[in-house]
């Protein structure tokens, strides 16, 4: 994974789907710097990986100068970041993705990576970035984490959604593990929501 600094076609509509009023612009990572003066810039970095361009909320510093500086450690060590600045981010910290080929496989995998944003808020983060959840949402989280895993691998070897599954079930894959997998997650989506609002509520009530 890497920040673009081209403008691809995929990249373009990353932008387009971002629909900041801002230009992005390429800013240099000084992670760790001291941000005395100037002020904090809510933004997206932008990430390219091999099937994924991706959006993820952040902010830079922009020092008196007016300069934007990428100041958070990167997850992926680079020295310049694609920024988006943008006043109307939504806090809730999932990301934007869009797919970088025509494989249908990455939309399945996209799919799964933000499932696993909207499970997010449902745990506690720890500071190693693992997440605690319930026994229930966490089962679901493990499950669609397993998929990702295995998707991603699948698509590393260069598959298509006619491959046979990479489970062994020899059938392919559109016909086993990526049978109705979006309605699968949008189904378990709504029950993680309906189980957690329960459990708020029973909370409420042993009060
Ligand atoms: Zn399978």
């Amino acid at each position: 994974m890497t920040s673009p600094i081209e403008i691809t076609a995929a990249v373009q509509l990353l932008i387009d789907r971002v629909g900041s009023e801002y230009e992005y612009e390429i800013i240099p990572v000084q992670a760790g710097i001291a941000t005395n003066g100037g002020r904090m810039v809510p933004g997206w970095a932008v990430w390219l990986s091999e099937f994924i361009c991706e959006a993820e909320p952040t902010e830079a510093w922009e020092n008196e100068n007016g300069d934007l500086i990428a100041v958070h450690t990167p997850h992926v060590p680079v020295d310049q970041l694609m920024f988006i600045p943008d006043d109307n981010i939504n806090p809730d910290g999932k990301h934007i993705r869009v797919s970088v080929s025509n494989n249908p496989l990455v939309d399945h995998l996209i799919a799964l990576a933000d499932l696993k944003d909207f499970l997010v808020p449902y745990g506690t983060v720890l500071e190693d970035g693992k997440v605690n959840f319930n026994t229930y949402t966490g089962n679901v989280y493990n499950h669609y984490d397993a998929l990702f895993n295995n998707l991603l691998l699948f698509l590393s070897e260069g598959k298509k959604i006619g491959a046979k599954c990479y489970c062994g079930s020899m059938k392919p894959y559109s016909q086993c593990h990526g049978k109705n997998l979006p309605a699968a997650i949008e189904e378990d989506k709504k029950a993680v929501k309906k189980f957690n609002d329960a459990l708020k509520e029973d909370e409420v009530v042993q009060e």
